[in-house]
C-alpha cells in the first residue's frame, strides 16, 4: 500500500507516536513532580522505552496518543475517512506493539499504567494526576509487601535447612554413642 503521506507529514507523524514533550506527557511529568514524586523519562534501557519510570514504585507509565495508540471508544481515536486501509493497518500494529511492550515489561516486574491524551484534557486533568498517583502509592505498596513476603519464605526455607541439618547431627552423635568405632579401627586410621 502507498504511503499516502508526504515526508514532511510524515515526520511529524512519527514524532508523535512515541514522541518525547508531548503536551500530555508535560502535564503527566508537572502532576507527578509537583506531588513529590521522582522519576526517570524515557528510560531506553526498558523495553518501549516508556515515558516515565518510577523506580522506586516499580512503575512504568505510557502516555499514549488516542489517535495514534488507537484507544478503543474514544471519540479521538477517530480513523481519518481516506486511506482508510493504511490507517487502520497503521494503528494495529501499534496496538500490537503496545500490547507486547505492556507484557514485557510485566514480565520483568513493572506495574504499566497507561494515560490516555483524552484524559488529560482540560478540567478533568487534576483529577486523573490524582489518581495517578494513588495508583502508584498502590503499586509501590504492594511491591514492597510482595518483597516482603519473598524475604520472610527466604527466612522460612534458611532455618527449616538449619533445623534439618540440627536433627541430621543430633542423630548422627545418638548413633556415635550407641555404636561406638572400635580403637583398632581408629587407630588404623590414625596410621
Ligand atoms: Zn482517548
Amino acid at each position: 500500500m502507498p504511503d499516502p503521506l508526504t515526508p514532511a507529514q510524515r515526520h511529524v507523524c512519527m514524532s508523535r507516536i512515541r514522541g518525547k514533550d508531548t503536551k500530555p506527557e508535560i502535564l503527566v511529568r508537572k502532576g507527578l513532580h509537583a506531588r513529590g514524586f521522582r522519576f526517570r523519562l524515557q528510560d531506553r534501557r526498558l523495553p518501549g522505552r516508556p515515558d516515565v519510570v518510577l523506580p522506586k514504585y516499580g512503575v512504568a507509565i505510557m502516555v499514549n496518543g488516542c489517535f495514534w495508540h488507537g484507544h478503543k471508544g474514544c471519540r479521538y481515536a477517530t480513523r481519518p475517512k481516506t486511506n482508510e486501509e493504511f490507517w487502520e493497518a497503521k494503528i494495529a500494529r501499534n496496538r500490537h506493539r503496545d500490547e507486547v511492550t505492556e507484557a514485557h515489561l510485566e514480565a520483568l516486574g513493572w506495574t504499566v499504567i497507561t494515560i490516555w491524551e483524552c484524559e488529560l484534557r482540560g478540567g478533568a486533568a487534576q483529577a486523573r494526576l490524582e489518581a495517578l498517583a494513588d495508583e502508584i502509592r498502590r503499586a509501590g505498596e504492594l511491591r514492597r509487601e510482595r518483597e516482603a513476603c519473598k524475604r520472610q519464605s527466604r527466612l522460612e526455607a534458611r532455618r527449616e535447612r538449619e533445623a534439618m541439618l540440627a536433627r541430621q547431627a543430633a542423630l548422627e552423635a545418638e548413633i556415635n554413642a550407641l555404636y561406638p568405632i572400635p580403637k583398632r579401627i581408629k587407630k588404623e586410621s590414625k596410621e
